[in-house]
């Protein structure tokens, strides 16, 4: 059995999914803060928090877990600026509490959901892993933080583990059954999308005056199966007794203003825009180097066209 934390959340529901599509059974714990009970459609679902030993340890008493995998953490930028210590401790003291339990009943697969936020300001692209790592903010401190921890850990005991640095999720299951849902909505594709279904009246560019081609920021957007099957690539490499650190990214660059294009084109809608003042913390051009996932875990993203991405993601949200 395999336990998923976080499968309430966009990443987690897709993850769960391909386990079970790939006839695994799951448990799923979330606390469902920012998850969602409607997105748990499969496996055993428990209601609960990392911070909770106690009932960590009656999961792993109750279930014969080979795995762990780990979504289950607070992921706002913006929200980690305004409250350090919330992610430090959700994301960091919590996780040391999940390892520790996992040690006590001897589970020594984990695989960790982090982030291409722990490279900081870019000094290069493509990003490969030997990118220094110099995250600019809490949630990106906070993840490094356990991935530090991770490779003490390994080096000491017969722990392995699997660390994905997702660049840009995007997109949602062919089903439509599960999606992406932030509440509120920060991210660039959703949003877009919701004034596409006349939810909002337009989408705001954060900056037009960056060194790119049209003058808005270049993000890498990876389909959110294609990271479910990273993770499902990443239990299979656990199995050679390694551990590894993989970057999650289609390996191309979209700037804003070409997704707000696409979704154009695939809605048939024209999206008001209007250009306000730069995010802060935001680097102008984040893409993946995704050779070495390529390489080691076999793992190419499938989803290559930011229009099938972006169908993907509004075939979901035309439904909620
Ligand atoms: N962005 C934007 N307007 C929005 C939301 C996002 O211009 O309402 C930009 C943002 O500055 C970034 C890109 O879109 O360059 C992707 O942002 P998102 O929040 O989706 O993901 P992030 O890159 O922060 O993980």
């Amino acid at each position: 059995m395999i336990l998923i934390t976080g499968a309430g959340g966009y990443i987690g529901a897709h993850v769960n999914k391909l386990m079970h599509d790939k006839g695994y059974q799951t448990i799923v714990l979330d606390n469902l803060i920012n998850g969602h009970k409607e997105m748990v459609k499969w496996g055993e679902f428990i209601e609960g928090d990392l911070k909770d030993t106690k009932l960590l340890k009656s999961v792993f008493e109750k279930y014969d877990i080979e795995a762990v995998m780990h979504l289950a953490a607070l992921a706002s930028v913006k929200e980690s600026v305004e409250f350090p210590q919330k992610y430090y401790k959700n994301n960091f003291q919590y996780t040391l509490n999940l390892l520790n339990v996992m040690e006590k009943f001897n589970v020594n697969k984990f695989i960790f959901s982090s982030t291409a936020s722990v490279y900081g300001e870019p000094e290069f692209i493509p990003i490969s892993e030997e990118h220094h790592l110099k995250p600019i903010n809490p949630y990106g401190k906070s993840k490094l933080m356990v991935e530090n921890f991770l490779l003490e850990k390994s080096k000491k005991s017969d722990f392995n583990y699997v660390a994905l640095r997702y660049f840009n999720a995007s997109g949602a299951d062919l089903s439509g059954e599960i999606g992406e849902i932030h509440v509120p909505e920060t991210h660039l594709i959703p949003i877009v999308l919701d004034v596409a279904l006349g939810k909002r009246e337009k989408i705001a560019i954060f900056g037009d005056d960056y060194p790119t081609p049209d003058g808005t920021c270049i993000r890498d957007y990876v389909h959110v199966n294609d990271i479910a099957a990273a993770h499902f690539k990443g239990f299979e490499f656990l199995d050679n007794n390694k551990s590894g650190i993989f970057n999650l990214g289609m390996g191309k660059g979209f700037s804003v203003k070409e997704i707000i294009e696409s979704c154009e084109k695939v809605t048939s809608c024209e999206i008001p825009t209007i250009v306000e003042d730069r995010r802060e913390g935001d680097p102008a051009i984040l893409i993946a180097d995704n050779k070495k996932a390529e390489k080691v875990l076999k793992w190419k993203s499938k989803f290559n066209n930011i229009d099938d991405i972006i169908e993907s993601a509004y075939n979901f949200q035309i439904k909620i």
